[in-house]
């Protein structure tokens, strides 16, 4: 079956010298993009804010992070009502993926405390491992961007401007690459380097 990826990267709240306890953090951004999973085309996507209960004020550090403000989650659903609309959005089933395991594993958390059910279920995709197994080391996004000569489009650390990058990861970590054309906007002066790495695949 032809199940789609859900290339998924949340953001979350947080606060320097992990003033905001792990367990305690709440998801305050979803970013979602659908991707066929034969040809890795983006089908759709599906962004929200999420309005965090525990902790409810997006602290100064936060803002600084991810650009995301008291604003924009103060009107925003909470994580329940966020996955009911994400659900209703997605066509089902789906292969949750993200960069890491991070994502998955604060999905899995929020969803039990909340008592609700993930649409992807427990079928999870870790690019950031397929990545490293290809290319010999794990890195970040930014990192792994670069290594294939690409570089970050829009605002790191905003949920759904990180799913956009990582869905540009995603053939490279499966191996299924093209070469870039003489005309790919990506080939700067890294081209020619970046060539030579794809052909090994
Ligand atoms: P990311 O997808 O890399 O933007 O990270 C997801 C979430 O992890 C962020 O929204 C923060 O809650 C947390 N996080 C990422 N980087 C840091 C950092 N340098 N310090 C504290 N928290 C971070
Ligand atoms: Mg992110």
């Amino acid at each position: 079956m032809n199940k789609p990826y859900l290339v998924v990267d949340l953001e979350a709240t947080c606060d320097q010298h992990h003033g905001i306890p792990r367990q305690e953090t709440e998801i305050i951004e979803i970013g979602a993009v659908l991707v066929d999973r034969e040809t890795l085309e983006p089908q759709g996507e599906f962004q929200t804010f999420v309005r965090p209960v525990i902790h409810p004020q997006i602290t100064e550090f936060c803002t600084e992070l991810t650009s995301i403000t008291q604003d924009n989650v103060d009107g925003a659903p909470r994580f329940a009502q966020a996955m009911a609309e994400l659900s209703q959005w997605l066509p089902r089933p789906v292969t949750m993926a993200s960069w890491g395991a991070y994502d998955h594993n604060q999905f899995r958390t929020e969803a039990r405390r909340r008592r609700v059910t993930l649409p992807w279920g427990n079928d999870h995709f870790n690019i950031k491992e397929a990545f490293a197994k290809r290319f010999g080391r794990r890195m970040g996004v930014s990192g792994a961007l670069r290594r294939v000569g690409l570089t970050f489009d829009g605002r790191a650390h905003r949920g759904i401007d990180d799913a956009r990058n990582i869905v540009r990861l995603l053939p490279h970590a499966l191996g299924v690459a093209q070469a870039p054309s003489r005309g790919d906007a990506h080939t700067d002066t890294r081209g020619r380097s970046r060539r030579r790495r794809e052909r090994r695949y």
